[in-house]
């Protein structure tokens, strides 16, 4: 099992970097936020848990993430490529990773850090709407659904995150800066972190690509 790691700010393009990349390369994409939102939406106990914290952009706590990835890792083949999305989110969730590839066999390979500027992250969570079905990001600004309020890709409903709201995103991107932007300098210090210019949706994927040394056509 190899992973790759995406990080980066709300807003930074992690989403959407992970659906241009499952594109071009087979890799299992997992979203910790996707996956979240989904358990609320069945109304799983993981759900009921994970809510409160949501709705104010706290991080959920270590041990429910950690349940929620080990479970997907084990039901997964043990030949998979994965790419985690909004995980980890602090350094001791990067040490539970670690722990866990180690007893699975697997390897972190490369951890994209997508730097954006904070007023293009903030302009583009106020106009970001998503997928509830398969979690596709659109952008009022530019990239919208072909018909409005309708995925492209699979039909589903095009909707606005209940997070993606001015008070919580400037929560999220306080908790961004205490506890996601540390864990830059835990995977320098491995040798595996490779910084993005994330302004270009194109230029994003050129660059991951030629990092994994693939090329995009
Ligand atoms: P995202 O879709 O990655 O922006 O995540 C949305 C929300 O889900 C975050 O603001 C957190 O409340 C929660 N969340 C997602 N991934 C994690 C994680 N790895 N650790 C803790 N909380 C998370």
């Amino acid at each position: 099992m190899k992973a790759i790691i995406l990080l980066g700010a709300p807003g930074a393009g992690k989403g959407t970097a992970a659906e241009d990349l499952k594109q071009q390369v087979g890799i299992a994409h997992i979203s910790t936020g996707d996956m979240l939102r989904e358990a609320i939406r069945a109304g799983t106990p993981v759900g009921r848990e994970a809510k409160a914290y949501m709705e104010k952009g706290e991080l959920v706590p270590d041990d429910v993430i950690l349940r929620i990835v080990r479970d997907r890792l084990q039901a997964g083949n043990p030949d998979s490529y994965y790419m985690f999305d909004g995980f980890p989110r602090n350094v001791h969730q990067a040490e539970l990773l670690d722990d866990l590839m180690a007893k699975l066999g697997g390897e972190i390979t490369h951890v994209f850090m997508l730097e954006v500027a904070r007023e293009v992250v903030i302009r583009r969570i106020s106009n970001r709407r998503v997928c509830r079905q398969c979690g596709a990001v659109y952008n009022l600004n530019g990239m919208r659904p072909k018909v409005d309020g309708v995925c492209d890709v699979c039909g589903g409903e095009v909707y606005q995150r209940a997070d993606d709201n001015e008070t919580t995103v400037a929560n999220r991107l306080d908790v961004f800066q205490r506890e996601t932007a540390p864990l830059m300098a835990y995977y320098e210090g491995k040798g595996k972190l490779m910084r993005i210019d994330a302004l270009d949706r194109k230029e994003t994927e050129e660059q991951i690509l030629r990092h994994l040394d693939i090329d995009s056509q």
